[in-house]
């Protein structure tokens, strides 16, 4: 679920500190998700950094569920999303080493007082179980599951869980909106056909990622967390070692200005498409061009 324990040995463990914290600019957003690579429960400030950010923006999580019992402000966020491996005790157990039954009791004792969201990885042992996830997150009183794709692949080994890189059965997914529509619980399935689009879905002309060490970039497919500077990146079979992008401390304006120019390439991209052929669109940035991201999965 997480390329942590595919680069393990190069991982850096770490929590943005309080003074990195205070340094976000929050109100020239809309919204603050506590999250980067990483569990955001496990940082000790996670309370004060909520009320923080709440005085100018909303604020939520994701969370893969196991501190749930202890977090105390939870009724302080707008909204929590819980990740949730499989709709099986054991294959659950196998991918995210925790109890599934432990997990859906931790889910229901604060989804009145939080609006939930259950995130579910499509992979291709899992994603049959999507409409029985439909039904998990009525039971646990969510009120919408979002179905994403593996669309980070660090390893050779993880290409084959990729739904979108294979001819699937797509009727899971389809009695899955059905179920949805019917227990009236909100379904997002991100496609699983490839297309390039004019702007990916993390969106970086309104969208950043600020990294534990408060280092402005635009989104986690582009910072690891890794003693490295490259990322590694298994794009259509191949295993490509791609530069990080960063854009500066997160205190300094010039940072912003910068990273600024980086969304205006998909602002013009997506400026241009009433007014040219496809052909003429500008292109992706070198970096987002080995991203799945920039194809819509
Ligand atoms: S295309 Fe990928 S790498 Fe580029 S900004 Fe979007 S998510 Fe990030």
């Amino acid at each position: 679920m997480c390329p942590r324990t595919v680069f393990r040995s190069e991982w850096i463990n770490a929590d943005m500190d309080l003074e990195t914290f205070k340094k976000i600019p929050f109100k020239k957003f809309d919204f603050a998700h506590l999250q980067g690579w990483g569990e955001p429960l496990l940082n000790p400030n996670i309370g004060e950094m909520i009320e923080i950010a709440k005085k100018h923006c909303k604020v939520g999580l994701t969370t893969n569920g196991l501190l749930l019992d202890e977090f105390k402000e939870v009724e302080r966020l707008d909204y929590l999303t819980v990740s949730i491996a499989s709709a099986d005790e054991e294959k659950h157990k196998k991918i995210r080493k925790c109890s599934l039954e432990e997990l859906k009791e931790k889910i229901k004792a604060v989804s009145s007082k939080v609006p939930v969201t259950l995130a579910f990885m499509m992979l291709k042992e899992t994603y049959q179980e999507l409409p029985q996830i439909v039904e998990i997150a009525r039971d646990v009183g969510a009120k919408e599951v979002i179905a994403n794709n593996l669309d980070y692949i660090p390893s050779k080994e993880l290409e084959s869980q990729a739904i979108f890189l294979q001819s699937v059965d797509e009727k899971p997914i389809s009695v899955a909106k059905v179920k949805a529509e019917k227990l009236g619980v909100k379904l997002t399935v991100k496609p699983i056909r490839m297309e390039e689009v004019l702007v990916c879905a993390e969106n970086p002309i309104n969208n950043c990622l600020i990294t534990y060490n408060g280092q402005i970039t635009p989104c986690v497919y582009l910072h690891l967390p890794t003693k490295s500077n490259r990322i590694v990146r298994v794009f259509k079979g191949e295993v490509l070692e791609i530069e990080k992008v960063y854009f500066g401390d997160v205190g300094d304006e010039k940072s912003w200005k910068s990273y600024s120019n980086f969304g205006k390439i998909f602002e013009r991209r997506k400026s241009l498409m009433w007014y040219v052929l496809p052909t003429e669109i500008p292109p992706l940035p070198e970096p987002c061009k080995t991203c799945y991201k920039a194809y819509g999965v």
